[in-house]
């Protein structure tokens, strides 16, 4: 017997009433095999697509198959120079899908993240059509205060440990430290506490760990 898988299915039917209640549509899909699947019944083909820097989406293979499919997708890993990759990150706004993970989530469904440039918190505010999430149960957080904490003393040091040109106090000892660095990745806390238009925030919900 799974009782992990239990106990997440448990709860994930509950986060998905929560997410409704905020205008937002969720799945739950355990595997990351029913997360592309899904994800490949919810973004017809022809749509077009860009994502955030989510590390979540990279190593299930979402980003490659959309990449690989039939959509119009812009992929900001691929691009030759800084100038392309700023210009992908304003196009996002136009596009019909932008994916993403979110750094937590709360049992009460709010998505909660922090962001070093911006681009990501703006796209899932305001521009794209429709915003995908992947999430990974794993980040789930009892209220918004502890999926702050949560962001800022695991996500974000993992996070900054993958910029090899950032020297925040993080990169030292892999605690926050509440900076002001140059090189910040926290200079954004967003939180998501509805959609404004109705499902155009989508949710899969997880039990693969991924991302951090
Ligand atoms: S030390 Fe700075 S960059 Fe690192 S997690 Fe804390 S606020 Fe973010």
């Amino acid at each position: 017997m799974d009782y992990k898988h239990m106990r997440n299915e448990l709860m994930a039917q509950k986060l998905i009433k929560n997410f409704e209640r905020r205008n937002m549509e969720a799945y739950y899909c355990p595997t990351k095999e029913e997360v592309l699947a899904k994800a490949k019944e919810l973004v017809p083909e022809g749509s077009s697509i860009t994502w955030g820097g989510s590390v979540t989406i990279r190593d299930i293979g979402l980003t490659k198959m959309f990449d690989d499919g039939n959509y119009k997708a812009l992929d900001r890993d691929k691009v030759k120079n800084p100038e392309e990759y700023q210009s992908i990150l304003r196009k996002a706004f136009e596009l019909d899908w932008y994916l993403t993970s979110a750094n937590a989530i709360t049992e009460d469904g709010l998505i909660v993240n922090i962001d070093g440039l911006g681009n990501r918190v703006a796209a899932i505010t305001f521009g794209p059509k429709n915003v995908l999430f992947v999430v990974s149960l794993d980040k789930l957080a009892k209220d918004a205060e502890s999926a702050v904490k949560r962001v800022r003393s695991i996500a974000a040091p993992i996070n900054a440990a993958r910029f090899d040109n950032i020297k925040t106090p993080c990169k030292v000892d892999g605690l926050c430290h509440n900076c002001n660095a140059p090189g910040c990745i926290c200079n954004f806390v967003h939180i998501v506490r509805n959609s404004g238009i109705k499902n155009r925030i989508k949710i899969i919900l997880m039990d693969d760990n991924y991302g951090f």
